[in-house]
């Protein structure tokens, strides 16, 4: 049986409001962590006020910023899923619920034509909101996780060398915290997502992605990744360019890196903050109806991120031995 589209039009309002109200945990005792150690007494008060801020948003049931982010669902196929009406019906169905969810849970409206500052109202619009899909081999389900990304500053892109090596992405990173921090800009602690290599926009989505869609305290499957990401949260903390400008101990909660295979002559690199408004929820639906929601957004999985092709040399020999091929 399909997944009932209606079903996973309401499902997706629901999502909405959580991802806008409840910080998810890990960022919640991240954040907690950082008033605990904090040793500038100005900073600490201004963390625990996030962390007092993030349990009365619960009990209020309210949006736990002013500024309620740019909302954007990013789903998850999983190849044996089945949706009522198709694709198409699930973006009709997404752009309904972000709409009803801005009505509703009181989300901004932060979506404006570029050029003419039209607002409609309901954070949709053209190319709004941002849709990317990834797929699962296996699964009788899909995964739409709503993100709420705040910080409009914070980012970053630049092309490398080769030749600038680890110590070029490093100083490019902290440089882009720094310049951005000093100004009290991005609202740390924030949690930094970098992209290194792929192409340029794939470094950014990357960067993004690896900012809004890992749980803090998860490291890269790859040992060099996940040492980079280690090094880089040393780093990018040792700037001591915290919250609201204020010199602090943990200007950010996590790094975390994302790899793609690059041109050889080149090394893109992005650099995306997600604020200290950590907004995310996913939920699951299954073709039998059943209907999950969760904090991990569980986005990389082996599949994105395999390495080499389900292709052997002798089936291309074959081929070519077949002869030229023929052009009419
Ligand atoms: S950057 Fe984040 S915390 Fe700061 S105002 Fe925007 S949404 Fe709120």
């Amino acid at each position: 049986m399909p997944v009932n589209i209606n079903r996973l039009e309401e499902a997706a309002v629901e999502l909405n409001r959580r991802a806008a109200v409840a910080t998810p945990l890990d960022a919640r005792r991240a954040h907690k962590a950082a008033a605990d150690r904090e040793t500038n007494k100005l900073a600490k008060y201004v963390l625990n006020s996030i962390v007092d801020n993030s349990e009365l948003a619960v009990v209020e049931e309210r949006p736990m910023c002013g500024d309620t982010g740019v909302p954007r669902y990013y789903v998850k196929a999983g190849n044996d899923v089945q949706i009522e009406g198709g694709f198409a019906a699930l973006e009709h169905a997404l752009r309904r619920a972000l709409a009803t969810a801005t009505h509703d849970v009181k989300l901004r409206s932060n979506r404006v034509h570029p050029l003419t500052r039209r607002n409609p109202g309901n954070n949709v619009g053209v190319f709004a909101p941002n849709i990317d899909y990834r797929f699962e081999p296996e699964g009788d389900w899909i995964d739409i996780t709503a993100v709420h990304k705040g910080g409009l500053f914070g980012s970053d892109y630049r092309m490398l060398f080769p030749g600038d090596g680890i110590p070029g992405i490093k100083r490019f990173v902290v440089d882009t915290i720094a310049s951005f921090h000093r100004r009290g800009m991005a609202c740390p602690p924030a949690i930094v997502g970098v992209g290194i290599g792929g192409t340029k926009d794939q470094s950014f989505s990357l960067s993004k992605e690896a900012a809004c869609l890992r749980l803090v305290g998860d490291r890269h499957p790859d040992p060099a990744v996940a040492q980079l990401e280690d090094e880089l949260l040393e780093l990018c903390n040792s700037t001591q360019m915290g919250v609201m400008g204020l010199k602090s101990d943990t200007p950010v909660i996590d790094v975390h890196c994302e790899i793609a295979y690059a041109h050889t002559g080149g090394t893109p690199v992005g650099v995306s903050e997600l604020c200290t408004a950590v907004r995310r929820c996913t939920m699951r639906l299954y073709n039998d109806g059943r209907l999950e929601f969760r904090e991990d957004p569980l986005w990389f999985n082996d599949y994105m991120r395999r390495e080499g092709v389900e292709w052997e040399l002798s089936s291309w020999t074959q081929s070519a031995a077949a002869g030229p091929l023929e052009v009419n």
